[in-house]
């Protein structure tokens, strides 16, 4: 799978450079996702992420993750890292969860959702 190694986009065959980004993406192969997957399951201290805000479902859990990392919060479901959730699994489906950032996005994290909630 050709894979992003800014964004960490995952691409179909057949894409050679990520439309995000505009940098050439690279093959990973499964074994290596795994690792990276615990690499991320183990990045920073768990103790430094905080909890923000459930989502009921999917709709809102994706909404609300994409306002956060568009704004440059990293959020965390349920303790993992939502952009890898989302490229993992393709999509959620019926999904809800706790949200978690990191401790120094909390206050940025909360303005945001208080933009996404008046814009809703
Ligand atoms: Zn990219």
């Amino acid at each position: 799978m050709p894979y992003c190694p800014n964004c960490k986009d995952e691409y179909r065959e057949g894409y050679t450079i990520c439309v995000e980004c505009g940098v050439q993406l690279v093959d990973i192969l499964p074994d290596k996702w795994e690792e990276r997957q615990q690499q991320l399951k183990t990045k920073g201290s768990a103790a430094r992420r905080i909890f923000l805000t459930i989502a009921v479902d999917e709709e809102q859990c994706t909404g609300m993750v994409s306002a956060l990392q568009k704004n440059g919060v990293t959020v965390y479901i349920d303790g993992m890292e939502a952009g890898d959730y989302l490229n993992t699994h393709g999509a959620f489906s019926s999904y809800g969860g706790d949200l978690y950032v990191d401790r120094d996005d909390y206050e940025k994290g909360l303005a945001v959702l208080t933009q996404y909630a008046q814009s809703e």
